[in-house]
């Protein structure tokens, strides 16, 4: 792939940051961006990083009323010794192109996306944080454009990559959250599109989320759509139930998404000695475990927080804490493992990071 660069001219550059801890997540964006287009009968063309500036795009495009987007979450981050790491990127493309056929859009080749990540946040470098816990966030996007209203897949698509430098995710400490278990919205049905990374599941679940914050909530806890019974996932993380020295996880049902660290925490408990169980696990399961204690420790995976310790669960009416709201130590042990994995601290025999420049 040759991809044509334009590059801001050196006075036209951002100021960088001066605090990596005041940047927060996704308001703070680098100076260029990737983009490459899908044409009917051309397929997948012009490759370009050009300065990070707002798209023209025909009001009429699939995008805005038919909503034809995916998107894809991963982080670069800073090594101590100055190498720069990638954490399963290959993951990312290939969901991204699952994504894309499960929206009936033209997917986008793995190779042109890792290609597009690694020469984007290699160029965009000086924007990597290097503070602990602090990485550079990097979102590829798909869209759908087109100038037509008929309700069809769009015959032309835009792929963009754009980074965003972010504080540590645990500002205060690595603290477990509260959630509130859904027990009237559902975020997504088995044969519908939860299991693909579409925007249109976040409109779903913006009202659910919006009351669950009000009544003082972190975020969800989601329930399935048919009985509201078992455990689903938390918006943009999956969950985690340890009884004792056993993980469970909801199984990968069609209306959850397939996290990569969801994936990863999986490998990893198995590795450490833990015993791991993918299956459905009902929601009165939980709550009798966290009653009588042997439910331990619970935790949501993903790619912003890495590992979220849950403190507390409220369901109909009832709030149920979990280890005291204290963080536990097997939650503990996989955070730091996968975390110093991520910023090559740590030994990594999954092979999970790739260097893919140096400072
Ligand atoms: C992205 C996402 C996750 C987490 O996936 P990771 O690959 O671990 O970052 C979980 N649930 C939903 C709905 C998501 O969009």
């Amino acid at each position: 792939m040759q991809i044509t660069i334009e590059k801001v001219k050196d006075e036209e550059l951002k100021p960088l940051y001066t605090d990596a801890a005041q940047l927060g997540f996704g308001k703070v964006f680098t100076d260029h961006m990737f983009t490459m287009v899908y044409r009917k009968g051309q397929g997948w063309v012009e490759p370009k990083i050009t300065k990070y500036k707002p798209f023209e795009i025909d009001p009429a495009a699939v995008v805005l009323h038919y909503s034809q987007e995916i998107f894809e979450g991963l982080k670069a981050y800073a090594a101590e010794d100055g190498r720069i790491l990638l954490f399963r990127p290959e993951k990312n493309a290939e969901r991204m192109y699952h994504s894309a056929e499960r929206i009936c859009m033209a997917p986008l080749p793995v190779e042109y996306f890792l290609e597009g990540v690694k020469t984007l946040v290699n160029m965009e470098k000086r924007w990597i944080p290097k503070a602990p816990g602090t990485s550079l966030y990097i979102r590829p996007t798909l869209v759908g454009l087109g100038s037509a209203l008929g309700v069809h897949p769009a015959d032309e698509y835009l792929f963009y990559v754009i980074l965003s430098p972010v504080s540590a995710y645990f500002k205060e400490g690595f603290k477990p959250i509260s959630l509130y278990v859904e027990d009237v919205y559902i975020r997504a049905a088995v044969g519908g599109v939860g299991n693909a990374k579409t925007g249109g599941n976040y409109a779903a679940s913006l009202l659910a989320g919006a009351k669950a914050q009000e009544k003082g909530f972190s975020q969800v806890l989601w329930l399935d759509a048919k009985e509201r019974k078992y455990v689903e996932e938390v918006g943009a993380m999956n969950m985690f139930f340890v009884f004792g020295d056993t993980l469970v996880t909801p199984s990968l049902s069609g209306s959850i998404l397939p996290g990569i660290t969801r994936a990863s925490v999986l490998e990893l408990a198995e590795y450490l000695g833990y015993r791991a169980e993918e299956r459905m696990i009902s929601i009165d399961e939980v709550i009798a475990g966290a009653k009588d204690g042997t439910l331990t420790e619970a935790f949501g995976t993903g790619t912003a927080a890495v590992i979220s310790p849950v403190g507390s669960l409220f369901y109909k009416g009832e709030n149920y804490e979990i280890n005291n709201f204290q963080v536990g130590p097997i939650t503990q042990k996989l955070y730091d493992k996968l975390v110093g994995i991520q910023y090559g601290r740590e030994e990594d025999p999954f092979g999970w990071v790739q260097e893919i420049g140096r400072f």
